[in-house]
């Protein structure tokens, strides 16, 4: 299947992720696969099971990337991202944002850069899975999210660190403008990312249940071609109806399409 992905002119490398990735006995060799088809390999992982063995021997088979979740980060976690940033390998402490953490934004941003991560993604929560039954209490609000957002600005004007976020945010909430720190993204599934699950099948986002088609029975452009209308509709989606008056509509790329259901 790698080999498959990497004949693609436009693919750049893969991110091995789950659930957690390194609860697979063969992450390694996967890794290797990936790699030997040419492509940059990451990892993305709670960290709980990232000790220094498992970072050689994934360093040893082609991991270039660690992202880590930093959310909650326990003792494992900490060690993870201490020993992940002494690799060779560049390292993203990824923190999802939610309304019982929010507060504690600050702090967490300047652990993460204090142990010497390249970047930090701020992933705002989207109740999404099981997580909808939760969605009320972990949603945040829009005040929350701005003051988390401040926090993040500071750590990164103070300390230098990258920080994006890696879940967009609408631009009529924040952007750039509001937080010269932080690099505001836009979701970019459907266009130069996709998710692959262990059988190939392909989706245009993680959190999406739909199948497009399987990567080992079809060829990407075929199964690209059969779904033009429906990943136009999933990629032009907007959050609320004020969005067709909006003046930044042409160039607004809206937020998680998972927000309040796609
Ligand atoms: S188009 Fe919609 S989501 Fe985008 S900035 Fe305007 S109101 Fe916000
Ligand atoms: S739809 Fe949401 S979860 Fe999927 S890539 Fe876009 S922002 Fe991320």
């Amino acid at each position: 299947m790698f080999k498959n992905i990497s004949g693609i002119p436009e693919t750049k490398g893969v991110t091995l992720t789950g659930g957690e990735p390194l609860l697979r006995r063969d992450a390694a060799q996967i890794a290797r696969s990936a790699f030997d088809a040419g492509l940059k390999v990451a990892v993305a992982t709670n960290g709980t099971l990232l000790n220094k063995t498992a970072i050689s021997e994934l360093v040893n088979n082609g991991v270039q990337h660690f992202d880590i979740g930093f959310t909650d980060p326990g003792r494992e976690t900490r060690l993870a991202l201490a020993s992940a940033v002494n690799s060779s390998c560049s390292v993203t402490a990824s923190i999802c944002l939610h309304g019982l953490n929010h507060r504690r934004t600050g702090m967490l941003t300047s652990m993460a850069a204090a142990f010497g991560a390249d970047s930090i993604a701020i992933n705002r929560f989207i109740p999404t899975g099981r997580a909808i039954r939760t969605g009320n209490l972990l949603q945040l609000q829009v005040e929350d999210l701005l003051s988390a957002l401040e926090m993040a600005n500071q750590t990164a004007i103070s300390t230098g660190i990258h920080i994006y976020t890696g879940v967009p945010i609408e631009p009529c909430i924040a952007s750039n403008k509001d937080f010269p720190g932080i690099s505001f993204s836009t979701c970019r599934c459907g266009e130069t990312k996709w998710a692959i699950d262990h059988r190939g099948n392909l989706r245009t986002c993680e959190q999406s249940s739909k199948m497009l088609g399987n990567l080992l029975e079809e060829s990407l452009e075929d199964i690209l071609k059969r779904n033009a209308v429906e990943i136009m509709k999933f990629r032009q989606w907007r959050p609320t109806t004020g969005c067709e008056s909006c003046a930044r509509n042409n160039d607004c790329f809206g937020g998680c399409r998972f927000q309040t259901g796609y």
